[in-house]
C-alpha cells in the first residue's frame, strides 16, 4: 500500500473509532478530536454515509449560521462472528460494530454429536446467523477462540489437546464456506482481547491475563496489542518454574506453576492429604467420596475454618503470587486481570494474591502498588473477543 493510502487509511479508521464510542458526534468535535480538516472530515463522512455505516441525527443548535449537522453511527451496518470452543462448552456470538452482543447462542460439547470437527463448527455458525435473523450481507468477519497452540497468520491449530487436532487448518475450509475473512487464535488471547476492548483492560494499553483454572494460562497486552513472541509461545505462565524439585508437569518439567496453583492442583493436593487428615471438612463435604473433591469443595472448607483447607489454599496464595510477581519483574505490569474458576466468586483469596504481591515489592521498589483485579466479562471474555479480531481488522482498514 502506497504511503498515501495509508494516511486515508489511518484518518478513516481513527474518524470511525470515535463514532463508534461516541455513537452521536457533530464533524467539528470530529476534526477537533482527530486534528483533521473539516473538509478531510467531511470527505471521510461521507463515505461513511455512502457505506450505509452513518446517518444524519438531524442539527444541534446553532452558533450564528447554519446550525451543525450531527452524525449518528448505524451499529448493526456491519455485524461480526465470534465463536468460543472450549473444551467444554461452544458459544457463538454476533457481534455488531459498536460491540454490542445482538444474538448469542451456547451449547454443551457433549449434547452434540461425538465427531466434532469442522463440519460442526461451520454449521454451529450456520444456525447462529439464522437463528438471529440479521441479513447475511451484514456480516463482515468470522472469529475463532480455540484451546491449545494456533498459528494466526495462516490460520491453523498447530495441537489442541482438547480436540485431539494437530496441525489442522481451520481457516480454508470457513472462508470456503463463508466467503468472510477468518480469523483463528488461542483461547488465552481472544480473552485479553476482549478484555482489552471490552473489560477491565479498556482504560490501559499494558496488561496480562491470567487463566487460573484446570490449568494456568495467559496472554499479553503490550502497547495495545497481544504480544506474540518469535515462536508465537508467549504466556505460558502456567509453566513458569517455581520449584526444580516440584510435582511433575504435564509439559515434562518439574515444579511449574501450574502444579501448585492451578485447579487441578487444588484437587490432586487435597485428595493426596486428606489420607492423612480424614477428619477434615474437605472429605465430609465430598460426602466421604475422594473422587468428588474439586478444588471449590477446598475454597468451602477452608471458608468453615478446615485446617487442611486453609494450609491448602495458603499454599496456593503463596506460589500464585510468587509466579505473579516474577512475571511482574520482568514486564513490569501494573494490572494483572486474573480470570477461570479458581478466582472465579473468590474475592478473598485474590486479595490475599494482590497484597502478598504488594508487599513483597515494596521492600525492593518502594510505593508502586499493582493492581489484581478479576475479569468483568467471565467466561464471555473469550467469544466477545473471538468477535472483536475481525471488528477490529475491518475498522483499521475501513475503505
Ligand atoms: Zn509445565
Amino acid at each position: 500500500m502506497q504511503k498515501r493510502e495509508l494516511i486515508r487509511n489511518y484518518n478513516r479508521s481513527t474518524v470511525l473509532e470515535i463514532m463508534r464510542r461516541k455513537k452521536v458526534v457533530f464533524r467539528a468535535e470530529l476534526s477537533r478530536e482527530t486534528g483533521l480538516s473539516i473538509p478531510t472530515i467531511m470527505k471521510i463522512t461521507d463515505g461513511f454515509i455512502q457505506h450505509g455505516l452513518a446517518v444524519g441525527a438531524g442539527r444541534g443548535e446553532s452558533s450564528g449560521g447554519k446550525p451543525p449537522e450531527l452524525l449518528e453511527i448505524v451499529p448493526q451496518s456491519r455485524l461480526f462472528i465470534g465463536m468460543d470452543i472450549s473444551g467444554t462448552k461452544l458459544k457463538c456470538i454476533v457481534m455488531d460494530l459498536c460491540g454490542d452482543i445482538v444474538y448469542q447462542k451456547s451449547c454443551y460439547r457433549r449434547d452434540l454429536p461425538p465427531h466434532f470437527d469442522t463440519d460442526t463448527i461451520i454449521a454451529y455458525i450456520e444456525s447462529t446467523i439464522e437463528e438471529s435473523g440479521v441479513c447475511r450481507d451484514r456480516i463482515t468477519g468470522i472469529g475463532l477462540s480455540v484451546p491449545g497452540i494456533v498459528e494466526a497468520s495462516n490460520g491453523t491449530v498447530i495441537t489442541s489437546i482438547d480436540y485431539g487436532w494437530k496441525n489442522k487448518d481451520l481457516r480454508t475450509p470457513l472462508e470456503q464456506r463463508f466467503n468472510l475473512p477468518i480469523f483463528i487464535e488461542n483461547s488465552s488471547r481472544t480473552m485479553a482481547i476482549g478484555e482489552k476492548w471490552f473489560g477491565k483492560g479498556e482504560k490501559t494499553d499494558n496488561f496480562a491475563l491470567i487463566t487460573v483454572g484446570h490449568g494456568i494460562g495467559g496472554a499479553f497486552i503490550i502497547n495495545g496489542e497481544i504480544y506474540d513472541g518469535f515462536y508465537r509461545m508467549s504466556g505460558e505462565v502456567g509453566h513458569m518454574r517455581i520449584d526444580p524439585e516440584g510435582p511433575l508437569c504435564k509439559c515434562g518439567k518439574r515444579g511449574c506453576l501450574e502444579t501448585f496453583a492451578s485447579g487441578s492442583a487444588i484437587k490432586t493436593q487435597a485428595m493426596a492429604l486428606v489420607e492423612s487428615n480424614p477428619q477434615s471438612a474437605i472429605l465430609t463435604l465430598a460426602g466421604n467420596d475422594k473422587s468428588k473433591i474439586d478444588s471449590d469443595l477446598v475454597f468451602k472448607a477452608a471458608a468453615m475454618g478446615d485446617e487442611l483447607a486453609r494450609s491448602i489454599i495458603d499454599n496456593v496464595v503463596n506460589y500464585l503470587a510468587i509466579g505473579l510477581e516474577n512475571l511482574i519483574s520482568i514486564l513490569d505490569f501494573k494490572l494483572i486481570v486474573l480470570s477461570g474458576y479458581v478466582v472465579k466468586g473468590n474475592d478473598e483469596f485474590v486479595k490475599r494474591v494482590k497484597n502478598q504481591i504488594n508487599n513483597t515489592r515494596q521492600l525492593y521498589y518502594g510505593e508502586k502498588p499493582i493492581e489484581i483485579k478479576v475479569s468483568a466479562l467471565g467466561e464471555e471474555a473469550a467469544v466477545i473477543g473471538a468477535a472483536t479480531i475481525p471488528l477490529r481488522s475491518w475498522v483499521s482498514s475501513v475503505e
